[in-house]
Order: structure tokens, then C-alpha cells, then sequence
């Protein structure tokens, strides 16, 4: 018989695509996964030794060369491309937005090109596509896009906040991989899925040493959680945006993957409105000794307002998620803090 072919996930040292593995290798796919060099996937033959006949780790280097992908796409039958820059941290915009595009294009060129059996290409984009912040209540849905942080970027260019300059590499990003497909409907065979989670928030089993080098959102949860510290933040009102698990966010990739009315979908994937007190609050709640907090926190406090809400009926309707709970999350967050050896 045959061998099953390839799933090909891109970025696959990160915080959510080693879960995607996870996810995969556990459902009987066979995968392939990309990560700029061979020695940054070691931790991952380590972590999934148990699969090792499924698992191929291949180095494309630095996405925005040209034809990075060319040689990882063959043979595969479907692809998920998770690898951007995750930062707020950045001078000029195109620090982001220039790998953040070229990431997205250059596998679309690589696909088309020398993929001859792939069916599906989901990629991870976010809800910073859509909105990130507002000063007023507001519900979005797969129909808005944040092309006002394109606009401030273009115009405030390194003077835009970091923030801005994120949600304008997956703003330009998603578009560029919707354009490709439009303009290359004739030469292509496969069709694209996005999946747009908002904050994701979870345990982690990627390779890190310390708190330090947590990806973006862990280590603005462990900052928050652990040691009191929202940067000026009013924990009450911020950051007012939504939530999603990460194992949750991994699942609706495969099963992005797998569900064939999944084609030529944007699909948000959020577990709900939050702000920086409700982590308080439900750790607060946390059956014995699970959360241990600072000696700033003084109780739960009430929450008035969480200004924007998701409409996210196509997770359940399209992939038929059921997602997992806020007190999940946040128990399996400290839990795995515990374990490290992180929680004081
Ligand atoms: P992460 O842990 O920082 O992973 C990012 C991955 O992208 C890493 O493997 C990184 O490789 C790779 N990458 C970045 N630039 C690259 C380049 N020029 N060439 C090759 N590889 C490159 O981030 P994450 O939090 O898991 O996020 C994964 C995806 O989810 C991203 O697309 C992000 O925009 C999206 N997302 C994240 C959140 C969130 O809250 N975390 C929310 C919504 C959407 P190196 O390690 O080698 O740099």
C-alpha cells in the first residue's frame, strides 16, 4: 500500500503550529514540517519521537528568499503556513509586513508551481486582520477587514504604533493570498482556507527555556497573570479583543484541512470578548492552590465593558468545533507554569 502523503506546515518550532503537529500526527496524518533550519526542529523529533515514521522535519530557510518552499510543497497534499514574524516590536513596518507577504506569496508560487497533489491550503491569518482595537462597541465578522492599520502604517510609516504595524503584515498578508487565488484561478487545482483566531492563549509544548522566550501572546499572559504587569494597561477595559485556546486554534486547522465546505472561507476562531481582569477573575476561581497571585491582586473585580465581539457562527456551522472553556485554559496555563518551574 502506498504511504499516506504529506501535510507540509510552515513555522513549525512556533507556540501554535507545534500543537498543529500535535494535532496531526495524533488524527494519522503523515507530516512535513518546515522550520528555517534542521537544528531548530530537533526539539520536535525529541517531542513527537513516538511518530517518528510520520514526522519529516525539512529547513527552508528564511521565507523571503525566492522559491523557499519550492522543494518542501512536492508531493504534499495539503498545507498549513503558519510561519510570520509575531511581534509589536518593530521599526520600520516592513520589518513585518515585507516577510509577513512574501511568506504568504511565495508558498502560493511554490504550490502552484510544483505542488501536483495538493487539495487544500489553509493559512493562519488573525483577527488583527479584521479589527484589533475600538473606542466604541462594535461586532465584526469575516465580512470587515483592518485596513485603517494598512492606512496608518502608509501614512505614520515607523511613527505607527506596534500594534499597527502587526495587524498590517496580516492585513496585506491575507490579502495577498486572496489575490493570488483570484489571479491564478486557471493554473491552480488547490483551494484556501483562513483561519482568523484573535489573542490565542494556552499551555505550551514548543521549546522554551524561560518566560523570556515565550512567543508574543504567552509571554503578555504570563507578564499579566504572574507578575501583576499589564504595561500601563488598565486590566478592566483591556485589552477589550477576544480569546481562543490554542489547541483549539490548532483543531480548527486540521479540521480546516479536512472539511471540504471549508474552501475559499474565512473562518474566525474565538472563544469570546476579554479583558486582562477575567484571566484575574477566573484564576481567582481556580479550585486549592492552582493560582498563587501576586501580592497586588487584591480579589475579583467586576468587568462593565468588553468593546468588541467576534461573530464566529462559521467555527461550529463550517468545522464543528466545540470549543473548550475560559477556566481550561487559564487552569492548564498555571498548571503548565507550575511544571516549569515559572510559578513562584
Ligand atoms: P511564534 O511562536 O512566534 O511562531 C512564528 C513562526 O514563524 C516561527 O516558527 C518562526 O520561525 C516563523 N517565522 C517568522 N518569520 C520567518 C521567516 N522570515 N522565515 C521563516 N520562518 C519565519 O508565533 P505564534 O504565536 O505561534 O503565531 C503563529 C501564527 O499565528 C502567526 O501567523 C500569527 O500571526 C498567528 N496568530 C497568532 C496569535 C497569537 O496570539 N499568538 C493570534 C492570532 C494569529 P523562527 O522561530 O525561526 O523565527
Amino acid at each position: 500500500m502506498d504511504a499516506k502523503p504529506f501535510i507540509l506546515v510552515t513555522g513549525a518550532n512556533g507556540f501554535l503550529v507545534t500543537w498543529i503537529v500535535h494535532r496531526l500526527l495524533e488524527n494519522g496524518n503523515r507530516v512535513r514540517a518546515a522550520t528555517r533550519s534542521l537544528d531548530r526542529g530537533t526539539y520536535l523529533r525529541e517531542l513527537f519521537s513516538s511518530y517518528s515514521g510520520s514526522l519529516e522535519i525539512v529547513a527552508v530557510g528564511d521565507m523571503t528568499e525566492p522559491n523557499a518552499f519550492d522543494k518542501a510543497v512536492a508531493g504534499v497534499e495539503g498545507i498549513i503556513h503558519t510561519a510570520s514574524p509575531v511581534t509589536t516590536v518593530a521599526d520600520d513596518p516592513e520589518e513585518l509586513i515585507r516577510p509577513a507577504v512574501k511568506g504568504v506569496t511565495g508558498i502560493l508560487e511554490s504550490a502552484r508551481d510544483h505542488g501536483t497533489c495538493i487539495r487544500r491550503i489553509v493559512i493562519t491569518s488573525s483577527c488583527a486582520a479584521i479589527v484589533d482595537t475600538s473606542d466604541v462597541q462594535v461586532t465584526v465578522s469575516e465580512k470587515d477587514w483592518n485596513d485603517q492599520r494598512v492606512q496608518e502604517c502608509e501614512t505614520l510609516s515607523r511613527n505607527a504604533s506596534g500594534l499597527s504595524k502587526y495587524s498590517a503584515s496580516k492585513t496585506l498578508a491575507e490579502r495577498a493570498a486572496w489575490d493570488f487565488v483570484d489571479a491564478n484561478k486557471e493554473r491552480i487545482s488547490w483551494d484556501l482556507t483562513t483561519i482568523n483566531p484573535p489573542y490565542i492563549f494556552g499551555p505550551t509544548i514548543h521549546d522554551v527555556k524561560d518566560p523570556d522566550s515565550l512567543n508574543s501572546s504567552s509571554i503578555l499572559y504570563y507578564n499579566a497573570v504572574v507578575k501583576n504587569n499589564f504595561f500601563g494597561a488598565d486590566p478592566l477595559t483591556s485589552p477589550s479583543h477576544a480569546w481562543v485556546d490554542v489547541r483549539d486554534v490548532a483543531a480548527a486547522h486540521v479540521k480546516a484541512l479536512e472539511t471540504p465546505s471549508a474552501g475559499g472561507e474565512r473562518i474566525i476562531v474565538s472563544a469570546g470578548s476579554w479583558v486582562w481582569q477575567d484571566m484575574i477573575n477566573t484564576a481567582l476561581s481556580l479550585p486549592g492552590s492552582i493560582y498563587r497571585p501576586h501580592p497586588d491582586v487584591t480579589g475579583p473585580k467586576e468587568v462593565t465593558t468588553r468593546l468588541i465581539t467576534f461573530e464566529s457562527g462559521k467555527q461550529k456551522r463550517i468545522l464543528g468545533l466545540s470549543l473548550g472553556s475560559l477556566e481550561e485554559c487559564v487552569r492548564d496555563i498555571l498548571l503548565d507554569y507550575a511544571k516549569r518551574g515559572w510559578y513562584p
